[in-house]
């Protein structure tokens, strides 16, 4: 039976940067819906367009779009065992969707690790975030540089800091985490899912925390 993790916490909080780490321990493949959207909008598909405008306001792309993306993605032939899902589901219908998606394969949602920081913190670790041109690794200035600046560890690709690490917009998707995302911590809690892990702690403690319970689990 194929076995779904799904990463929960705010933007910043390290849900990319632990799925990368837990998806090569685990050998599954890491699925961030955000990610995809980026990819989509540098290969200037049509879905990439239609998400264009919200991501640059930081408001979420409609549900219809993000959720046929995901099916998309989870009935490839890689997600057969599972997958970590890293910024999906964000909202009660996309949950309720993943549910669905995921009994048609086979599967379910084994365990959701929350990831929780302080709000103060997210500011100060989005406006340091570095990302990689080629897949999307992820670097802090001052918490996790690469060894040469500017330049990804991983595949010596150019980095960048993304358009909507800027404070305004940044703000904007703090915002939109407590309105929308939020309400999903209750949801997964009464699902008897959830896992709260303190994300205000050095990377590797993170990920060794991350790691059993993750392999207690599944
Ligand atoms: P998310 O995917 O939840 O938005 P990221 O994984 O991209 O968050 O992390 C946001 C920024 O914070 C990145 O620059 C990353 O290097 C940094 N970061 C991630 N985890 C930690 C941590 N435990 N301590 C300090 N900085 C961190
Ligand atoms: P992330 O890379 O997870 O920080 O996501 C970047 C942006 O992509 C978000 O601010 C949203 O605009 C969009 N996005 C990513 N995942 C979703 C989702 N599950 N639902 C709606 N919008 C999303």
């Amino acid at each position: 039976m194929p076995k779904f993790i799904v990463f929960l916490g705010p933007p910043g909080a390290g849900k990319g940067t632990q799925a990368q780490l837990v998806a090569k321990e685990f050998d599954f493949p890491h699925i961030s819906s955000g990610d995809i959207f980026r990819e989509n909008i540098k290969n200037r598909t049509d879905l990439g367009l239609k998400a264009k405008g919200y991501m640059e306001q930081g408001d979420l792309v409609p549900d219809e779009l993000t959720i046929s993306m995901i099916q998309e993605r989870l009935e490839r032939e890689d997600c057969r065992d599972g997958a970590i899902l890293d910024g999906f589901p964000r909202t009660p219908a996309q949950a309720k969707s993943l549910e669905k998606i995921l009994a048609d394969l086979g599967g379910q949602v084994n365990i959701v690790p929350f990831i929780n920081v302080p709000e103060e913190v997210l500011v100060r670790r989005l406006s340091g975030r570095w990302i990689c041109r080629a897949e999307g690794h992820v670097f802090h200035e001052l918490h996790n540089p690469p060894k040469k600046a500017g330049i990804c560890d991983y595949d010596g690709s150019e980095l960048y800091q993304r358009e909507d690490d800027e404070e305004e917009t940044v703000k904007n998707r703090i915002k939109v985490y407590f309105q929308k995302t939020r309400p999903l911590i209750e949801y997964y809690q009464t699902a008897g899912l959830l896992k709260e892990i303190d994300g205000d702690k050095p990377i590797n403690d993170v990920v060794e925390e991350l790691k059993n319970v993750i392999s207690q689990a599944i």
